[in-house]
């Protein structure tokens, strides 16, 4: 099909392409369970728990055919310097982004690239006291954001046999609950260019529904959602695909600098994170478990995902910030300076 360049002209996505039928609510609950299981210990960066999550992306990447995004490794290896005084002992650890490509097939778009994301750590165990020393201690992280991560690695299973016309890159993040450290690891060490790195789609909180503001079945929430053309882009193919994708009157605005995507709005990149629930009961506590997801709405979700991210990785042009839209000036200035420099 022919891109027309307008808002609702979706070019190139046929959102019955059977590779959506390769994202399967049963397969989320298997990476989710296994992110989120106690063996595990909540993922906190830096730990044994979270290296065993990234070995288990990075084989899963290689398994579905997806091509390893720094030379012929799916690491990107950090030296851990945030350490606290009491945590003297995680000074000087390594932690790593895992990251897969899935290359562009247009020889000139091939040398642009879309990101999509999510955090694979948490926030490991918690503390106890003697009186309640057989409590739960374990920060399971299931939505947050073992959802985001099993999203980004279903992606990277449905679209790693797609010829899109620029190079997608998968990514997933140590340290976002240390304060977005992988993310801004990873900007400020690129692999790729930032220049010619057109847009961020960043999952986070893809599988519970039970928003406490009400249910949020068969539909998605962006952050920053007019901050970009990307907002328009995605509620589109939702529409197609019969799932909302829509803004938040005011979580959009005010979630939009809480999640990785804003590691690369800073560069000037239209980044933005897609949730389902911006708040849930178990949010950061030890009671976010896998069984709580709703596997079958979040296939819908990272299936609008995907089609997105194929849509935008194929269309003519590349994503723009919304000038009418206050909240994105900074950004703007921060694109015209990527540019300029
Ligand atoms: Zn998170």
């Amino acid at each position: 099909m022919i891109s027309l360049g307008i808002a609702f002209a979706l070019s190139n996505i046929l959102v019955d392409d059977a590779y959506l039928d390769m994202i399967e609510a049963s397969d989320l609950k298997r990476i989710v369970s296994f992110l989120a299981s106690d063996e595990l210990k909540g993922r906190n960066t830096p730990s044994p728990g979270l290296d065993m999550a990234a070995d288990f992306i990075a084989a899963e990447f290689k398994r579905f055919g997806v091509k390893p995004g720094n030379g012929d490794s799916y690491f990107q290896l950090a030296e851990w310097t945030r350490g606290k005084k009491a945590d003297q002992k995680e000074m000087g650890a390594t932690v790593r982004n895992v990251i897969g490509i899935i290359p562009g097939s247009d020889p000139i778009l091939a040398k642009q690239y879309v990101v999509v994301s999510g955090h694979y750590d948490h926030l490991g165990e918690q503390k106890l006291t003697d009186i309640n020393a057989n409590a739960d201690r374990i920060y399971n992280g299931a939505n947050d954001d073992g959802s985001g991560t099993a999203g980004v690695v279903e992606i990277a299973r449905a679209l790693a046999g797609e010829k899109p016309k620029r190079t997608i890159i998968l990514v997933t993040w140590f340290g976002e609950e240390k304060g977005l450290v992988g993310s801004t690891y990873y900007v400020n060490h690129p692999i790729f260019p930032l220049k010619d790195t057109i847009a961020n789609i960043n999952l986070e909180q893809i599988g519970r529904t039970d928003d406490l503001e009400g249910p949020r079945v068969n539909a998605g929430s962006l952050t920053g959602f007019n901050f970009s053309s990307i907002g328009t882009t995605f509620a589109a193919v939702g529409k197609k695909m019969g799932t909302e994708i829509s803004g938040h009157p005011t979580s959009s605005a005010s979630f939009f600098g809480r999640s990785d995507n804003v590691s690369f709005a800073r560069f000037g990149i239209p980044a933005h994170t897609l949730c389902t629930a911006f708040e849930y009961p178990d949010y950061h506590k030890v009671s976010d478990h896998f069984e709580k997801l709703d596997y079958e709405n979040m296939a819908k979700i990272v299936k609008v995902s995907a089609a997105t991210l194929l849509e935008i990785a194929n269309a003519a042009g590349k994503p723009t910030w919304n000038k009418d839209e206050p909240g994105a000036a900074r950004y703007i200035a921060a694109a015209e300076k990527l540019a300029g420099g």
